[in-house]
């Protein structure tokens, strides 16, 4: 019998939802893209996505700006984080969250990775001792939250200013608490591959209008921070509006316009992506050889992408099954990889920085693969994607106990 393969594409998103199309052709029909080109008391596009942002978050303030990348060297700035300084952060990530810190001049020192793909909480403690550092950059890679109770407990005690990164856990919560709410400063992406799509774009949210100031001005506000709906008072800006440098990154009114009907969206999209992650998940739980994510109660997901683990499988059995999935049309990405591929490179490929070694993240890495899952599958192609994968991977156990 001919084996079932899927047919799909694990790069394809949805269209722009009906409204943002329109919102972004009245834009366009009006010839004011740039956020400070207003006419009369128009509010504009960037600025009410601040305002409904800042809303969806529970933050005082929030900033649009031209990238994820850009928003998190944004927040490094606004905190003081310059050359020489170091900044711990994890280990396991994507290389614009080291590139920011190299962005300012400054050292990433990397934190392991625990089987539940989050940083760890006890090398955390003892990198915060061991480097003085002043400011965590987390990043919740994939959507996976740590204890972010505990997590807040090692930056009190070791005077950590924690960054968010939010790229994949726009819309998650961790005991009900907005990711990004956690630490003094969020950082969001709105590119293509995240919760929100404007191609590319970021946001920034925090409660402390003296940060939050420093990163409007930053962004290139010029002397217009006043047009802020929820930036901070002007008064906030007496001071430092001397001395900090425009670093033009702001976000425009047609990436804006695209941006609130998603935004308006976001509550059921995550539902859709949840569902889509509970079935693939329910496919591959009990499957021998391979291991689930388990995700903790207190952790409110989006699912919208899946990990799995291969404990103990060589390389040479990672590469044969992630082939195998591919000749079935499943695209597995493989963190184990010796070479940077695409969109996936590995700490130690981020030659910028420090030699550092991370050995319980190199053996995690080495059995970790990851799976994107656009809202374009339907749970039939969820179904069947989980159905191949665990059909290679019990060939493959199967093989290997030969
Ligand atoms: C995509 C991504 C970013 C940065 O987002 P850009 O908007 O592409 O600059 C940051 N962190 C992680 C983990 C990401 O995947």
């Amino acid at each position: 019998m001919e084996k079932p393969v899927f047919t799909g594409s694990f790069t394809q998103q949805e269209p722009i939802p009906e409204a943002g199309i329109e919102a972004a052709v009245a834009v366009m029909r009006s010839g004011r893209l740039h956020r400070y080109n207003i006419a009369g008391d128009e509010e504009g596009e960037v600025a009410a996505l601040e305002r409904e942002f800042a809303a969806f978050t529970g933050a005082r303030h929030a900033l649009a700006v031209a990238s994820g990348g850009y928003a998190m060297a944004c927040a490094l700035r606004a905190l003081g984080v310059g050359p020489g300084d170091t900044v711990l952060s994890n280990g396991f990530t994507l290389a614009p969250v080291p590139g920011a810190i190299a962005s300012v001049g400054a050292e990433p020192v990397f934190v392991e990775t625990t089987e539940a793909l989050t940083i760890d909480l006890d090398d955390l403690a003892a990198k915060a001792s061991a480097s003085g550092a002043s400011v965590l950059l987390l990043s919740h890679m994939r959507g996976h939250v740590c204890d972010m109770d505990r997590l807040m407990q090692v930056a009190g005690a070791h005077d950590l200013q924690v960054i968010e990164d939010c790229a994949h856990t726009m819309g998650a919560a961790w005991r009900g608490v907005p990711s990004g709410r956690h630490g003094v400063i969020g950082c969001y992406s709105t590119q293509t591959y995240k919760h929100m799509n404007s191609g590319e774009g970021g946001l920034i949210v925090s409660d402390d209008p003296d940060i939050m100031a420093r990163a409007v001005l930053l962004s290139g506000s010029y002397m217009l921070f006043g047009r802020h709906s929820v930036g901070p008072s002007v008064d906030r800006f007496e001071n430092v509006k001397y001395e900090m440098p425009n670093v033009s990154g702001r976000m425009d009114n047609l990436r804006a316009a695209i941006l609130r009907p998603q935004l308006a969206d976001l509550p059921a999209q995550i539902a859709r992506w949840n569902a889509l992650y509970r079935v693939v998940e329910a496919g591959l739980r009990d499957t021998p050889g391979l291991q689930v994510i388990e995700r903790p109660p207190q952790e409110s997901i989006v699912g919208s992408s899946i990990q799995a683990l291969l404990p103990g499988w060589s390389p040479d059995r990672v590469r044969a099954l992630l082939a195998a999935c591919a000749a079935r049309g499943v695209e597995l990405k493989w963190f184990g990889a010796e070479e940077p591929v695409a969109f996936t490179s590995r700490y130690d490929s981020w030659r910028y920085a420090p030699a550092q070694r991370l050995p319980r993240t190199d053996a995690i890495l080495a059995g970790l693969i990851d799976m994107r899952l656009p809202l374009t599958f339907s749970e039939a192609d969820a179904r069947l994607i989980a159905a191949i994968i665990r059909d290679e991977v019990m060939g493959a156990q199967a093989q290997a106990a030969e």
